[in-house]
């Protein structure tokens, strides 16, 4: 934080940012200025340089070709790596969930490294593509309520040692690996394959990234509950028989 303001870095928009995952930009601004927090946004095109001084940088999802380039522009880039070991918060969606680990299969076939700041690596699945809403049970030292998401990916990811499930599943798929996780996190940093956008439908996990940023335990109440709607419409049909 500089000058009282949370400053939100939105990494490359366009490559990444499917399924309306520019959103989750959206509902961090909102959520910080609704505490009364300055929020200075930074979107960083894929032809510049990502700055490192940034609290909470957001990566959407994405086709497979411009996951490929995203993900060596990062790496050539070294920012954002340097922006975590400086202690910066990371929330990462789908492709940009897969980047952000040690390897995943491109759109070439091949294995292609990541930026690996989370211990996780993507293979393509050979099962159907997962498609469809997700209901998941968010892990408890996190203290959030109840995940729900659109998943849309072909990508299967197993997680390491160092990488904790973000969720489990009791509707979906997550990770597709069949024991059931969603996700993977490890300290400031976060991967989901939640679109939605995941921050819309859960705003509270835009409030714990915002909470890490200013390292505190709790934000002043907001009286917004718009999102209650969405998220039982969303809960229900997760869990609506086919
Ligand atoms: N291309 C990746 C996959 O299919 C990610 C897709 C996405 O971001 N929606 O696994």
């Amino acid at each position: 934080m500089s000058d009282n303001s949370l400053r939100v870095v939105w990494v490359y928009p366009d490559l990444l940012s499917t399924y309306g995952d520019q959103g989750n930009v959206l509902l961090v601004e909102r959520r910080a200025q609704q505490r009364g927090l300055g929020v200075q946004r930074v979107d960083v095109r894929s032809d510049q340089p990502i700055p490192t001084s940034g609290d909470i940088y957001l990566i959407g999802g994405g086709e497979d070709r411009p996951q490929r380039l995203a993900a060596e522009r990062l790496i050539r880039d070294g920012g954002l790596n340097r922006a975590v070991d400086n202690g910066a918060i990371v929330f990462s969606v789908c492709a940009g969930y897969q980047i952000i680990g040690k390897e995943f299969v491109n759109d070439l076939g091949e294995r292609q490294e990541g930026l690996g700041l989370l211990d996780v690596v993507s293979t393509r699945g050979e099962a159907e593509r997962c498609v469809g809403d997700v209901l998941a049970d968010i892990d408890s030292s996190l203290g959030l309520p109840q995940l729900t998401g659109f998943e849309n990916h072909q990508g299967v990811t197993h997680l390491g040692p160092e990488a904790r499930p973000f969720a489990r599943v009791h509707f979906g798929q997550g990770n597709g690996t069949g024991d059931g996780t969603e996700g993977a996190w490890h300290d400031t940093v976060f991967g989901t394959y939640m679109h939605g956008p995941v921050l819309a439908r859960n705003p509270l996990i835009a409030d714990h990234l915002i909470k890490l940023a200013l390292d505190v335990n709790a934000l002043p109440p907001t009286n917004d509950r718009w999102y209650e709607a969405l998220r039982q419409e969303r809960i229900a049909a997760a869990t609506a028989p086919a």
